[in-house]
């Protein structure tokens, strides 16, 4: 079956972007009538939304953050209440749940994306899905992928998060042909495998579409994760990127460049530190304008997610922007002895060395007012020559070796789970 690809994504750069800018002066009209937060916005700063016609006059009107949505969560919603359909939350940057909330439109909308992304990702009519996320806990994934296969018009099987043995007893059962999974779950699924005796590599799986976690390193060199995955089981890995509040996915196809962007979803602009737009080739801020949402529409919307982007046209045949692996948070950059550095980086080198157990990057102010590094390393082999190894290794990868910490597994253990925390915690900032 012919790969879908809808036809504005082979279309040229300038056509992509006037089809965009085409859809701006509803936009605008839309969030002035309907969004209080934009209404307030738009009056405060006196912005003429009738001369804002083309992607770089957006520049004129400020950006939306994270902070922004926690502060006036309700003011974003452009619909009554009860004309919403679904209600999801997404993590705030206070410690409180920001609250998404979509209508039937948006629903159907988020179908349609999760449709062209699976078809990007080689999903046809003939593909079976395993689905290893959680449908509901006021999570959007699950819905958003349930949606976009029933409309791809795939089989679906759904198994949620977790528990390795109904995971195989559903692919021998089942025989699906993908997995949809955040992929360090996968490096679980190959160990339960190992130890009871079940022939992975053989069974009906041929590919997975990889959620939350990234596989690639900037160059498109699968990184650790992806490496150690592959090294395993050799089934097609696909990295997407996407979040609750730009309610759109970026998907690899079977090149492995980047997420294809879709423009008939979103606006993407790269920004810098002060919200300047960068050059192809320079890491940047996802910033994105939502198209087509009907209850909560966001403008310059800022992810706090570093990304290199790509315009050279892909050999699947689509046009459209790629966007390379997060490179780390806005918030979470380090300037460390000179060097620009995102834990991520660190993560992935730590990720690499056999010995280490598990681990906590703790950056802090030094007494000269720049950035330091500790790492607390879980190991059972606490020694000078481990020491040694873990620092030569930094070195080599980021010209800079971080202070290192050595404990109990254990210990760290505990101390990535404090109490209510969803996820562990591997990145602590105590800077000044
Ligand atoms: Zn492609």
């Amino acid at each position: 079956m012919q790969m879908f690809i809808p036809e504005i994504e082979t279309k040229s750069f300038q056509e992509i972007k006037t089809f965009q800018e085409s859809k701006i002066p509803d936009l605008l009209d839309y969030l002035s009538k309907y969004s209080k937060y934009y209404q307030r916005m738009f009056d405060e700063y006196q912005i003429d939304i009738k001369s804002i016609k083309t992607v770089e006059d957006l520049t004129q009107i400020p950006v939306t953050t994270k902070d922004d949505l926690q502060k006036n969560n309700s003011d974003f919603l452009c619909i009554d209440k009860h004309k919403v359909f679904d209600f999801v939350t997404t993590s705030g940057t206070l410690g409180e749940p920001v609250t998404f909330a979509m209508s039937d439109a948006d629903v159907k909308r988020l179908a349609y994306n999760e449709f062209i992304s699976f078809a990007c990702a080689t999903g046809d009519t003939q593909d079976i899905y395993q689905l290893m996320v959680t449908m509901d806990r006021r999570f959007m994934a699950g819905l958003a992928y349930y949606s976009g296969i029933r409309k791809l018009g795939a089989g679906i099987v759904r198994v949620g998060p977790g528990n390795p043995g109904l995971q195989f007893d559903t692919i021998e059962r089942i025989q699906p042909t993908a997995l949809i999974t955040v992929p360090s779950f996968l490096l679980k699924l190959i160990e339960y495998a190992e130890k009871n005796n079940i022939d992975y590599r053989n069974t009906s799986i041929k590919k997975a579409v990889c959620i939350g976690e990234s596989l690639r390193n900037s160059d498109f060199s699968l990184n650790t994760l992806g490496q150690r995955i592959k090294e395993k089981w050799d089934i097609e890995l696909f990295s997407t990127y996407a979040s609750t509040e730009m309610g759109t996915a970026f998907t690899e196809c079977s090149a492995g460049q980047g997420g294809h962007h879709h423009p008939e979803m979103i606006i993407v602009e790269f920004l810098d530190e002060n919200n300047q737009p960068v050059k192809e080739g320079e890491p940047g801020e996802v910033t994105i304008t939502t198209l087509g949402v009907e209850a909560m529409p966001l403008l310059r919307f800022k992810t706090g997610d570093i990304c290199y982007h790509y315009t050279e046209p892909c050999s699947c045949g689509r046009t459209t922007m790629r966007l390379g692996p997060v490179i780390g948070r806005q918030k979470q950059m380090i300037k460390y002895k000179g060097t620009t550095l995102y834990p991520p980086a660190l993560y992935d080198i730590l990720n690499d060395i056999e010995g280490v157990e598990n681990y906590i990057v703790e950056v802090y102010t030094n007494n000269i007012g720049t950035d330091g590094i500790l790492i607390y390393v879980g190991t059972n082999t606490a020694d000078e020559v481990f020491r040694k190894k873990i620092k030569d290794y930094f070195r080599t990868k980021l010209r800079v070796a971080p202070d290192i910490q050595f404990e109990k597994p254990e210990i760290i253990t505990q101390r990535q789970f404090p109490e209510k925390s969803r996820k562990p915690v591997t990145f602590i900032d105590k800077r000044a």
